[in-house]
């Protein structure tokens, strides 16, 4: 009897089973997942856009940008990067892999070449020189210090180590997908395109947008006709100006603050004048103003118009990584008049950009994703004005040289019989020991670490120093701290000891150029980032579960049904997935 009334009931339920399939099949014609593939994917990576600053100023903002995103998205409100070096390569290659460093290969901007010795920067590759003569890093006028390292003006996707979403687009429809990384940064917009799409970035060399010949032979047209324009230069001799009347600004009373960064002929307060556009400085300035978001906005408008991006009925994918934030927030740090104005007028910049996507393409064809590639620390100044322990670290205690002469190295070195130089180099966040030295001598790497470690713990402003042998072989204390530094551990590209600064405390001075603020740490000001998901049909929320940036690449995979980053290890967020119209998608066999 029991047996029977069991195939009875598995009966029933198998019956069930088919019912549901039928109503399903029936509800979701073949064609369905094809009419609500968007025409476009538009990610928009804000340099150094911390997670509280667009709430801080919500009620500044006008209608149409932040508010758009806001009120129509899936907003993640505890959003983090989970890598220890939240600088912007490594930010935004998480962003577009969805995978951590230790896996997609970007360690940090800048990293030791142990073949050759030499510090390199993340994206150099002398097989693929600028298209542009004459474009490259101007070493008199740059002030970007991991720009002036590079040792090639060639620049390639090539040391990516794993694929992006947009090449998981490519290959998914024999490249009839448009793929574009626009940023005034060569590394925002080359992170993005993928190994398979194409990158534009601001030469403040020439104040044109350039590519590298990994991209193309020749310009097309719709470039060349923007870059005739030189619209930079129409900036010449004006001043980035204030957009309100002072009293309206949160900041509005400290336009003034000694320990911002006073640049050369622009000064600490407002008005802060570009001056001609023959003198030195001039795009640098521009970049370090509105106007670089201005710019990327421009191009483009330009490149969705040139590509007639999203109207062919197959996904494109179009990538801005506006990097205004990074730069004022360096100067001026976060907190301060000059952060404020830029946010408020980056928000005119994101209105214009969806009214135009909208006009060309259509925001109900549109998904948009909005994240950062990293956080922002205040200024020093600003928190010891609350009481709080924060300071500039001094590079020099990180000198190799000095480094040398610690007693305790200096007793190491006695020991093991070394009588060359056991430090090689220190470049944030790693110090590099000579490997050859270890080798020569048959020398432990595990223990001369642990030793030179616990010599830089001694250190006044440093918190932790991280041996990688030790997190190679699993032998570190299992803290958040330790877990980041060990996803953002390579064993080809990853330094031998990682160095974490006490909260607040950082190196302001690289090659000679002081900044106010900078980010780069694994604290949480440094990692935390918005994430918004603009997707027609989901429903707008707040979410408070914490995420991760590597979650970003594979919600994108599977909004479109296509395979995952090859190296992704975050997840599908299901709040962006569940549409009203695909409640029932999951259930699909
Ligand atoms: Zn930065």
């Amino acid at each position: 009897m029991i047996s029977k009334r069991k195939k009875c009931a598995a009966l029933q339920y198998s019956s069930v089973l088919a019912t549901v399939a039928l109503m399903l099949f029936s509800a979701l014609p073949s064609s369905a997942q094809d009419k609500k593939k968007p025409r476009l994917v538009l990610q928009i990576t804000v340099d150094q856009l911390r997670g509280d600053l667009p709430h801080r100023y919500y009620s500044e903002f006008g209608e149409g940008g932040f508010r758009y995103l806001y009120e129509k998205g899936v907003v993640y409100e505890a959003a983090f990067h989970r890598h220890a070096n939240t600088e912007t390569i490594v930010g935004h290659t998480t962003l577009s892999t969805g995978a951590d460093p230790s896996i997609h290969g970007m360690v940090g901007n800048v990293w030791l070449d142990r073949e050759t010795g030499k510090l390199v920067y993340n994206i150099q590759d002398s097989r693929y020189p600028l298209l542009t003569k004459n474009a490259g890093v101007d070493s008199e006028a740059e002030i970007d210090p991991t720009q002036r390292l590079a040792t090639s003006e060639g620049r390639s996707p090539a040391p990516i180590l794993v694929s992006t979403f947009s090449d998981e687009l490519a290959l998914s429809n024999a490249g009839k997908s448009k793929i574009f990384g626009i940023s005034i940064k060569d590394r925002g917009a080359v992170s993005m395109a993928g190994h398979a799409g194409k990158a534009f970035w601001f030469s403040k060399k020439t104040g044109e947008f350039v590519t590298s010949t990994y991209y193309y032979k020749e310009y097309p047209s719709w470039v060349k006709a923007w870059n005739a324009k030189q619209i930079a230069f129409s900036y010449s001799r004006k001043s980035w100006e204030l957009m309100h009347d002072r009293s309206a600004y949160l900041f509005g009373n400290r336009g003034d603050v000694p320990y911002e960064t006073s640049f050369p002929g622009y000064g600490r307060v407002f008005p802060h004048p570009f001056g001609k556009s023959d003198s030195k400085y001039f795009t640098t300035l521009l970049t370090l103003s509105p106007v670089g978001d201005e710019l990327a906005l421009s191009f483009a408008e330009a490149v969705i118009e040139g590509e007639k991006l999203g109207q062919s009925g197959i996904t494109d994918y179009l990538s801005i990584s506006f990097s205004s934030t990074d730069y004022v927030g360096h100067l001026f740090g976060p907190s301060s008049l000059e952060s404020e104005d830029n946010l408020l007028r980056l928000d005119r910049t994101l209105a214009e950009l969806f009214k135009f996507v909208d006009q060309k393409v259509g925001l109900a064809n549109t998904v948009i994703v909005v994240s950062a590639d990293h956080g922002a620390a205040e200024i020093p100044g600003y928190l010891n004005e609350f009481g709080i322990d924060a300071k500039y670290f001094k590079p020099d205690a990180l000198d190799p040289k000095t480094l040398e002469r610690q007693p305790a190295i200096e007793a190491l070195k006695k020991k093991l019989g070394i009588d060359k130089e056991l430090i090689q180099s220190y470049f944030q966040p790693y110090v590099y020991l000579n490997h050859e030295v270890v080798q020569e001598r048959g020398l432990n790497l595990a223990e001369v670490e642990r030793t030179v470690a616990a010599e830089l713990e001694k250190i006044d402003g440093i918190w932790l120093a991280a041996p990688s042998s030790a997190l190679a072989d699993g032998a570190f204390p299992n803290t958040p701290l330790e877990e980041a530094i060990l996803r953002n551990y390579n064993s080809k590209r990853s330094g031998d000891i990682y160095v974490v600064f006490k909260p607040a405390w950082f190196i302001n001075d690289s090659d000679g150029l002081s900044v106010a603020s900078t980010h780069g740490s694994p604290w949480r000001y440094d990692q935390f980032v918005p994430v918004i998901f603009v997707r027609p049909g989901t429903t707008a929320q707040r979410v408070f579960r914490e995420i991760s940036t590597v979650d970003v690449a594979p919600t994108l995979s599977a909004i479109l049904g296509i395979t995952y980053p090859s190296g992704s290890v975050g997840k599908p967020l299901v709040e962006v997935l569940q549409t009203a119209s695909e409640g029932t998608m999951s259930s699909k066999p």
